[in-house]
């Protein structure tokens, strides 16, 4: 007899398989990210009552079969929906990156539960309080650093010299995962400038102690600047082009800043 297991779950993807079933990839509390077939879901929606849509947290139930990685789901129950989401581009945006991101960041069978709280936590604040690039931000970085990949920004990550306004100026280095001062710069290459204003505010977000609903103004050449070593730096690790981020610069007013 095969043996079920049930865990919190948030549906990242979805595609049809054949006449009548679904592959769905789900991103677990218990097992990490796991994929599925969903027996019978393209042709009757009677046993996954929506609850096999993107963003939607469910009760998952699946079974192991021992002559596939794709596991067997038995059931997926609807614990909440994101209906907030779907009333809005802007939000429904967000949250394909949030998702996307999560996705490319993470592997399959690799539990991590504080990965999931942290998108199930994120998808949850773009449906009850809304968008922001200060909470966008904020979550980039989070999941940066749940995955391992926290970005140095305090020193320069080849010779370990301080970061300090008085030297000047300052790259980001993808490859390397932080800042480097001017010397080191010049024996690496694609390099994102990142002045101090804009590696001050990633910092600032980077700790754990600020208030996301709270404003900061700052120049529209600092916000690009730090969005691009961000959205770059993501897409260097996840080593593929994050699909949703051009859709999400229409909202954010950094069109420019994605290419
Ligand atoms: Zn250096």
């Amino acid at each position: 007899m095969r043996s079920s297991q049930t865990t919190p779950a948030i549906v990242l993807r979805a595609r049809p398989y054949g006449e009548s079933d679904k592959i769905v990839t789900f991103l677990t509390e218990g097992f990490g990210k796991l994929t599925g077939i969903a027996k019978g879901a393209a042709r009757s929606r009677r046993r996954f009552v929506n609850s096999l849509e993107p963003f939607s947290l469910v009760a998952l139930r699946f079974e192991e079969r021992s002559h596939s990685n794709l596991a067997f789901i038995a059931g997926a129950e609807l614990l909440f929906g994101m209906r907030q989401l779907a009333s809005s581009l802007e939000r429904i945006s967000y949250a394909a990156y949030l998702v996307e991101i999560t996705d490319g960041l993470v592997s399959e069978r690799e539990e991590n539960s504080a990965v999931f709280q942290h998108l199930r936590d994120g998808l949850r604040h773009l449906e009850q309080i809304g968008s922001s690039l200060r909470f966008l931000t904020y979550y980039e970085l989070k999941l940066l650093h749940l995955v391992g990949y926290r970005p140095a920004l305090e020193l320069c990550k080849r010779c370990g010299q301080a970061r300090s306004a008085a030297v000047s100026p300052w790259y980001f280095s993808p490859a390397d995962g932080g800042m480097l001062c001017e010397p080191c710069s010049r024996v690496r290459r694609n390099l994102l400038p990142l002045g101090h204003a804009a590696a001050d505010l990633l910092s600032m977000l980077q700790s754990d102690d600020h208030d996301l609903t709270s404003r900061v103004i700052m120049p529209g050449s600092v916000i690009r600047e730090m969005r691009l070593v961000l959205l770059r730096f993501i897409q260097y690790q996840m080593d593929r082009e994050i699909k949703s981020a051009a859709f999400l610069n229409q909202f954010s007013g950094l069109e420019n800043a994605a290419t």
